[in-house]
């Protein structure tokens, strides 16, 4: 079998070609403000990304750019700010913050009507109990792309890899509450093969490379890579992609999968947050 691929690029579009015309009926625009701490260069490049994400479907950003040496007061100051701040709709703070800072100190600061990554403590509660509110971007974009893809989620055994509080957690919380059948793998994990041939889905949330190889996944599995490494040049995901997808039934590539994705999501959620901030339509 050869995997189809799932093409996160062109599904993404769809997205924002729709925010699009939904923010062009808003006045004022909706405006998220991205805060950035250091000079990590791949942090650098997502909030680039987002920004020009908002530009192209018309809603205001703000780049909040705060030095490397930046103490957790200064950045949660700043978080202070932008939640009293009645035209910002959105605030997202880039992790990972620099060493010395505690992000779930900081995280928990972002004003819960206001967190677009959902990584708040009441947010992320109400996804733990299945409750409707702001999903995390990259769980929330893996999702939408196997629904679109068609598949069914009910009764699917998925293995979720990673349980970061961004990625594999919440991913797993999510497929939870689409009544898939869920396993967590982490670094602990023993015999993560064993358990991942055993999947109908496997998501691949680790950050290294080759981790997901070929004699781990049952033939026809659908396999999600969140993973995003560089190698020199080029971008990788987690997943082995040339092995993996001769035995795949769907599969994302990296890049082009689940990265784009994960940036719709997020002015779906900003544009979420707006309305029920404004109570527009
Ligand atoms: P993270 O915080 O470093 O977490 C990695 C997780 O993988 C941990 O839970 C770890 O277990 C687990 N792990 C390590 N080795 C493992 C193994 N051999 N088998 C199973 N689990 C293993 O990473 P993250 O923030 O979740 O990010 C993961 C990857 O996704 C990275 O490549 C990141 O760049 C990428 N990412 C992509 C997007 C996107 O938009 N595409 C967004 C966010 C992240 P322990 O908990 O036991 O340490």
């Amino acid at each position: 079998m050869v995997a189809k691929i799932i093409d996160g690029r062109e599904l993404a579009e769809k997205v924002l070609d729709k925010a699009k015309l939904d923010v062009a009926k808003l006045a004022p625009k909706p405006c998220l403000a991205i805060v950035l701490v250091g000079d990590n260069p791949a942090s650098i490049v997502y909030t680039n990304k987002k920004h020009e994400a908002c530009k192209k479907v018309g809603i205001e950003s703000k780049n909040i750019k705060l030095p490397e040496n930046s103490s957790e007061s200064d950045v949660i100051a700043w978080i202070r700010k932008l939640n009293a701040d009645n035209s910002v709709d959105g605030i997202l703070v880039q992790v990972p913050l620099p060493g010395g800072i505690d992000e779930d100190r900081v995280l928990a600061e972002v004003a819960k009507e206001k967190d677009v990554d959902g990584f708040q403590p009441e947010n992320f509660g109400k996804l733990a109990l299945g409750l409707p509110g702001i999903t995390p971007c990259t769980p929330k974009g893996v999702i939408r792309m196997l629904k679109e893809s068609g598949v069914t989620l009910p009764g699917k055994h998925a293995v979720v890899m990673g349980r970061s509080r961004i990625v594999g957690k919440p991913l797993a919380l999510l497929l939870l509450n689409e009544n898939c059948t869920v396993s967590i793998c982490h670094s602990r994990t023993k015999d993560v093969g064993a358990i991942t041939r055993q999947a109908d889905i496997v998501c691949v949330a680790v950050g290294k490379p080759k981790t997901l190889t070929a004699d781990m996944v049952k033939e026809g599995t659908i396999v999600i890579d969140a993973g995003t490494n560089r190698e020199g040049e080029k971008l990788v995901g987690d997943v082995d992609f040339d092995a993996v997808k001769e035995k795949a039934s769907m599969i994302t590539p990296v890049p082009g999968g689940v990265g784009p994705m994960t940036i719709a999501m997020l002015i779906e959620n900003t544009v979420q947050c707006y309305k029920e901030r404004r109570k527009a339509k």
